[in-house]
């Protein structure tokens, strides 16, 4: 892998090139741009971890693109690129495909795909499918190779078999992606670990790991035993977001950090994970991961203590998605874990259009519980989630 920052001097040369490309004047494009580098601090990289034993070192930080991204000049991915985080993290779906596309352009505005990482994520319902998909993604992304290919949104240790590493195993060999994994919303996510251990031939895993998960010793245990197999492991939904009104319970005091670094620092302060994927729709939320990923200042004990008082105040709002506790044991095809997911995406996110995409694609015979099933759902709910009303809150914000 190239050293992927740019210096001042090759930044504003490649940002002038793109100028062609996307219209704007030479001058317009170098004013637009020294303005935008003249704050940069360049002697503070990003740090990097080894990716599992992939042989690869990736930053810290990576950015989601699954929001929305400006398909001309995208002015977050250029700040991010500027700061060492080259990592994108994207799929054919996100954006119905024009994620990709802006990926491929800021690509040639940067001088190439080469100076980018780009994982990219197939969710194919068959083995050929995914094999598949993969041809789409390298014509979207106008590349000929991915960094990392992934099985997306995988919840069933089923799937991890080994015609799905067989697969993995010939794109490889194509030169079409590097490495080759899963990524995984939910589900039960330690068993999901524990096969890819017990399989092999998984080089990463990008699954949701936040400060709500630690004290969780099964979880533990398995990340202990990638760990040692080698495996990359790379964390998302790490905010563990929950609605602003529900988070405002806790006044986040602190002399160095804002509650997403906070959170953030939480994660890296686990040296198990090598990245982790953020999305970040500003480039002040940009500009904040990037000084928490720089920052070398590790997490008071008064700080540590104030996110795990907000993880038990929270709970009750925060879906982990493990399915495989509730859904099972009401014994029938209810979607609780996607319906709570795709209403936290309204209510966290604001991708109230997304969510109701996705809702819709639930049928409606899965979108709630009998009484006698709610009782029992929540009964084994670790989080307490109160799941009649918060269905029915999905149902009615969501279904519209
Ligand atoms: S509702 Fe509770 S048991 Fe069901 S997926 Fe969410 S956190 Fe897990």
């Amino acid at each position: 892998m190239k050293e992927c920052n740019l210096d001042r001097r090759q930044f504003l040369k490649s940002a002038a090139l793109s100028a062609a490309t996307i219209g704007f004047s030479q001058q317009a494009i170098l004013e637009r741009a020294e303005a935008a580098t003249r704050k940069t601090d360049y002697s503070q990289k990003i740090p990097h971890r080894p990716l599992g034993r992939t042989g690869a070192s990736i930053p810290i930080l990576q950015i989601g693109t699954s929001q929305a991204l400006d398909q001309e000049y995208d002015k977050i991915l250029h700040l991010l690129f500027r700061e060492g985080v080259y990592y994108l993290d994207t799929a054919l779906s996100y954006g119905w495909g024009s994620s990709q596309k802006a990926i491929a352009n800021f690509a040639s505005q940067i001088g190439g795909r080469h100076k980018l990482w780009i994982t990219s994520k197939s969710s194919a319902w068959s083995l050929d499918g995914f094999a598949e998909d993969i041809d789409k993604c390298l014509a979207d992304l106008q590349t000929d190779y991915l960094d990392l290919y992934l099985s997306h949104s995988v919840n069933n240790a089923d799937a991890i078999n080994r015609d799905l590493i067989q697969i993995g195993e010939k794109l490889k060999k194509s030169g079409k992606t590097r490495f080759f994994g899963f990524s995984s919303h939910g589900g039960n996510v330690v068993a999901l670990l524990n096969k890819s251990v017990k399989i092999g031939g998984i080089d990463a895993i990008l699954f949701s790991y936040n400060f709500r998960r630690y004290g969780d010793r099964e979880l533990s245990l398995a990340l202990d035993r990638c760990k040692e197999a080698g495996i990359g492991l790379i964390a998302m939904k790490t905010m563990g977001s929950v609605p602003a009104d529900a988070e405002a319970v806790l006044d986040f005091k602190s002399q160095s950090f804002t509650l997403g670094q906070a959170k953030l620092k939480s994660v890296w302060a686990d040296d198990r994970i090598d990245s982790v994927v953020v999305e970040m729709d500003s480039t002040k939320v940009a500009r904040e991961n990037i000084a928490a990923a720089k920052s070398e200042e590790q997490l008071t004990a008064n700080e540590i203590h104030q996110l795990n008082r907000l993880a038990a105040m929270t709970a009750q709002y925060s879906c982990q998605g493990c399915s495989h506790l509730c859904e099972e044991a009401v014994n029938k095809s209810a979607k609780i874990a996607d319906s709570l997911r795709y209403l936290m995406y309204h209510e966290c996110y604001g991708k109230t259009d997304i969510a109701k995409e996705f809702y819709h694609l639930i049928p409606m015979n899965s979108r709630s519980l009998t009484e006698q099933e709610t009782i029992i759902a929540q009964s084994v709910c670790p989080q307490g989630i109160d799941i009649k009303s918060r269905l029915e809150l999905a149902q009615k914000t969501l279904s519209s």
